[in-house]
């Protein structure tokens, strides 16, 4: 037992797989295991909502085990459940897909997002994945035997992936383009624009995409754009979408995918062998989210503006330069003017203001130089937080 994975049990070493060492723990629970064993820190990392589930979704899950609603379901989702996001994505971006074999109820988009690329991918397959990246991207590739490639997005370009980009990193082995805009952890949002200019690079090389739709509902800025809802787009989408951040569900661990039928039917076969079926009774709340959550949507969408708009201009003004994040709740402010890295900018801010962000450099190479903080806390945790770091920047002012 060569490959040990560390120090063994009364001397046992354990071969762990080469997949698994090959993939780094995150480093955002890293940070935040640190930050657990300290007392009084604000913490802009986790990105959660601060809000607890709306109480008429809370009720539809205890309803359902009131009535014993405790058994498995179909390995793809409850039929209610299904035909309601079916009429969901319809309504809202016009795109129709079978309740009955092109939509998988799954753990989270967590969960959707590996089964999308262990159903696509093979060993020697790339996968592209837009740098900064929302950390699960990369790890899931790997563990799907494939190769991720990065695709590098720029503050210049408020942090829009480019097709030209796309393009030029592609190579005969790229099967797999991911998208997950609006962005964590820029907050960057594509335009209609962008989306198909995208589409327009994997139609000419014959890319599926899978799109991590999961902060659709928070935009800013107008309307999000659907990629499967682009012209001829649908076909080699798969959209990923969730409850955990628009309704504030992170720990009922309830997402869908919504695909072709063949793909969906090979991530279920995946998802019924490790999964079975995502909890029933956070099924059914999610079947009253999306019938009558509309208002506590708009509600926690309207609260989080407010405070995105404190949180960049309290950046800018303290001279931390923070592009306008147009979606989701993370706001990605550049760390340069302090000559800190962004691991030490964390860690130096943790420790002597007791303010939890997350180093840029957890999202890849090019988050480097900038830290994200998330901006689902309250206002007055988020002002409090801002005096801190202003105070922690002006002790650390690096050359200019
Ligand atoms: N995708 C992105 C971009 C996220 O930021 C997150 C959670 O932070 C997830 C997926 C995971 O979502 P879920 O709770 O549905 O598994």
């Amino acid at each position: 037992m060569s490959r040990d994975g560390g120090p063994g049990v009364q001397g046992q070493t354990y071969r762990i797989s080469q997949r698994v060492q090959q993939i780094p723990a995150s480093g955002i629970r890293k940070f935040f295991d640190l930050l657990a064993s300290m007392d009084g820190v604000i913490s802009l990392g986790v990105g959660e909502p601060d809000f607890v589930t709306p109480w008429s979704i809370r009720d539809a899950a205890i309803e359902a085990i009131t009535h014993g609603d405790t058994h498995y379901t179909s390995n793809f989702g409850t039929p209610e459940l299904r035909r309601a996001i079916s009429h969901h994505l319809e309504k809202l971006y016009g795109v129709q897909y079978d309740p009955l074999s092109e939509i998988l109820v799954t753990v989270g988009v967590s969960e959707a997002m590996d089964l999308a690329m262990r159903a696509l991918l093979d060993p020697g397959d790339e996968v592209l994945v837009p740098e900064p990246t929302y950390v699960s991207y990369n790890p899931c590739a790997v563990l799907a035997g494939a190769t991720p490639v990065g695709v590098p997005t720029y503050m210049e370009h408020d942090f829009r992936l480019q097709a030209a980009d796309v393009e030029r990193a592609i190579t005969p082995a790229t099967q797999l383009l991911v998208l997950g805009y609006p962005n964590n952890p820029t907050g960057a949002v594509l335009s209609r624009a962008d989306m198909t200019a995208i589409g327009e690079v994997a139609r000419r090389h014959d890319l599926m995409v899978v799109s991590d739709e999961i902060y659709d509902r928070l935009g800013y800025d107008g309307e999000h754009t659907c990629f499967a809802s682009l012209p001829g787009m649908q076909p080699r989408t798969i959209l990923l979408g969730g409850f955990s951040k628009a309704y504030a569900m992170t720990g009922w661990r309830i997402g869908y995918a919504a695909g072709p039928a063949p793909v969906i039917e090979a991530m279920m076969k995946v998802h019924q062998y490790v999964t079975m079926c995502a909890p029933t009774m956070s099924q059914a709340a999610a079947v009253e989210a999306l019938a009558n959550g509309e208002h506590e949507v708009q509600d926690m969408v309207e609260q989080y503006n407010y405070r995105r708009r404190f949180i960049v201009s309290s950046f800018n003004q303290m001279g931390l330069t923070c592009f306008e994040p147009r979606g989701a709740f993370y706001s990605f402010p550049s760390i340069r003017s302090t000559g800190l890295t962004s691991e030490a900018f964390a860690q130096g801010l943790l420790r002597e203001e007791k303010v939890a962000v997350v180093p840029g450099s957890a999202f890849g190479a090019s988050g480097e130089g900038f830290v994200r903080a998330c901006y689902a806390t309250s206002l007055d945790q988020i002002k409090e937080a801002m005096d801190r770091i202003a105070r922690f920047t002006a002790h650390h002012r690096g050359p200019e």
